[in-house]
């Protein structure tokens, strides 16, 4: 089922995009040498509690994973990409980290992912992962607005994904969101411009690229939840969660 939100029900997505900006943030300025992730999820269970909020992942058991999640946020270090089940590791100067996190407030969820390197970046330009996976973002919100199609958007990302030179997997995407954390459309990251369904004010959707230095193949953890490249290879994956709105789209999890 597709969702379509009122306005204040939109109002509402900002204060809990604002919040998952917010938390992802504080839980970045955090990730500095020596912090442990299970610091990480026990700060952003704090948090989440503080401002009143309620964790999308805790009690999360899909088809795809050894539910429940049991945790507040997904950590994915260099070779794991999605789904990161926080676990006794301590991050070192040159990890490349992935935080995702999706809350839900006042009955509105919100999902947002962000990658860095801890410590000093990896390089005077960045991280080219990190790099691509932000521009297939920007590149992703610029191709939504209403009476655009989802390919738009998958096509504006799997172009700059594949145009740096990654083979992008399909297995996941981005998807609509609104009273829960996924719902349809499903926006996969690689598609045809023209195709799919028309957007429409109203609608929510969480957009994330991500990708794998040298392969598109994956291999999920004994822990039944946290995938990983199949080469070992390091990883990135970037997300926002956008509002279509009646002249274009506004992003809802920009940090302040
Ligand atoms: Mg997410
Ligand atoms: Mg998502």
């Amino acid at each position: 089922m597709i969702e379509i939100l009122s306005a204040a029900e939109i109002s509402r997505a900002r204060r809990t995009g604002a919040l998952v900006a917010a938390i992802l943030q504080a839980l970045k300025q955090q990730s500095t040498p020596g912090t442990n992730l299970l610091d990480l999820d026990r700060a952003a269970a704090v948090m989440i509690k503080e401002a009143g909020a309620v964790s999308c992942y805790v009690d999360y058991a899909p088809s795809f994973g050894r539910g429940p999640f049991g945790h507040y946020i997904c950590t994915s270090v260099n070779d794991a990409v999605l789904h990161g089940l926080p676990h006794d590791y301590t991050l070192a100067a040159g990890d490349l980290v992935s935080l995702d996190l999706a809350v839900s407030l006042a009955g509105v969820a919100a999902d947002s992912a962000i990658s860095f390197v801890v410590g000093d970046p990896a390089s005077p330009g960045g991280d080219p992962l990190i790099a691509a996976t932000e521009e297939a973002l920007r590149a992703g919100i610029a191709a939504a607005g209403p009476g655009a199609r989802i390919g738009d958007i998958s096509y504006a990302i799997g172009s700059v994904l594949t145009q740096a030179g990654y083979s992008v997997n399909t297995q996941y995407g981005g998807h609509g969101i609104g009273s829960t954390m996924h719902q349809d459309p499903h926006v996969p990251n690689l598609g045809r411009p023209g195709r799919g369904y028309k957007l429409r004010p109203g609608l929510l959707l969480a957009l994330e690229p991500w990708v794998m230095a040298d392969t598109d193949q994956l291999v999920t953890d004994p822990d039944g939840w946290t995938l990983r490249s199949a080469s070992g290879c390091r990883t990135a994956h970037s997300e926002h969660t956008v509002a279509i709105t009646s002249d274009g789209v506004e992003v809802l999890t920009l940090p302040e």
